[in-house]
């Protein structure tokens, strides 16, 4: 016997043995794709999915992406799935939910979770370099652009003026 299991991240798909010893298989190594948005609350949103939803367990986290990893089998064991932010802890577990100050709802704990993201560079850092950069050569490129149209219609214009540029 055995349960699917799958991270919404990155397409991860693993086989996980249920009631005996067994290894895990590796159906797709996934990886590669990120969630576009914010990483805490892109993991948040299958958390809250998955707390909302009979038939979704969180049962992990994916060791390709760090999102969490879910599973639609009856069988599928819990797992407490821990948000580490800067308030403090909120850990979830099947449909409880525990915060800093207690037991939570969904709907508190999913305003809670929005109203203390991490700010979005630290998920983010690599792409907001690279954006910098790519603007700063665009940039670059424009400036010389432009100055090269001010030299050129500044050289024809006094050439045209003076006489001299065409009088030879
Ligand atoms: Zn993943």
């Amino acid at each position: 016997m055995s349960i699917e299991v799958r991270c919404p991240g990155c397409h991860r798909e693993e086989e996980w043995p249920v009631g005996e010893t067994g290894e895990v298989v590796v159906r797709l190594p996934g990886g590669h794709r990120r969630p576009k948005e914010h990483l805490v609350l892109a993991a948040w949103k299958t958390v809250h999915r998955a707390a909302g939803d009979p038939y979704q367990t969180v049962v992990g986290r994916c060791p390709a992406c760090d999102q969490p990893l879910v599973s639609s089998s009856s069988e599928a064991p819990t797992f407490a799935y821990v948000f580490d932010l800067q308030p403090g802890q909120l850990v979830v577990e099947g449909e409880t939910i525990h915060g800093p100050a207690g037991t939570m709802s969904l709907d508190d704990a999913d305003r809670w979770v929005r109203e203390h993201l991490p700010p979005a560079s630290e998920s983010g850092a690599g792409s907001l370099a690279f954006t910098t950069v790519a603007l700063g050569i665009a940039g670059t490129l424009l400036g010389c652009w432009v100055l090269g149209i001010v030299f050129l219609g500044w050289f024809f214009w006094f050439g045209a003026r003076t006489g001299e540029l065409f009088a030879r």
